[in-house]
């Protein structure tokens, strides 16, 4: 389903069995991130090592197991595993042999969060059908 509203947008990644790597920015109009939905084969690496200007990045391990590589450090992550990278952090990751590896990957100017949860959050009167 795509659907834009003056405040949301919403659109789909698709078959996320087969998707290879999604990003949202454009797909969301995503102004402070940029995420990325990604799945790596067994047995596949990220062809490149690589590090940020700027940002700074949170991967999410959503399902399989892989070897994560930052500045020389190899180890391991499954399923749960939340790992974040400075921006200058040298990064790899890999599926392990025998399973894929599902993450997301959030991208965010580091140092750039100034407010967040209950320090950003408005609770308001208006309610969605089921909370009448
Ligand atoms: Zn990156």
């Amino acid at each position: 389903m795509k659907k834009t509203g003056t405040n949301y947008r919403v659109s789909s990644v698709g078959d996320i069995q087969t998707l290879g790597r999604v990003t949202l920015k454009g797909e969301l109009a995503l102004t402070g991130a940029e995420i990325s939905v990604n799945e790596l084969p067994a047995g596949a690496s990220v062809p490149f090592v690589h590090s940020h200007k700027r940002n700074e990045e949170v991967y999410i391990i959503l399902k399989g197991k892989g070897q994560f590589y930052v500045d020389g450090d190899e180890f391991e992550v499954e399923e749960g595993s939340v790992i974040r990278v400075d921006p200058a952090g040298a990064r790899c990751l890999r599926a392990d042999d025998q399973m894929p590896i599902r993450y997301l990957c959030i991208q965010t100017e580091a140092n750039s969060l100034v407010q967040f949860t209950q320090g950003d959050g408005v609770v308001l009167e208006t309610k969605p059908t089921w909370l009448k």
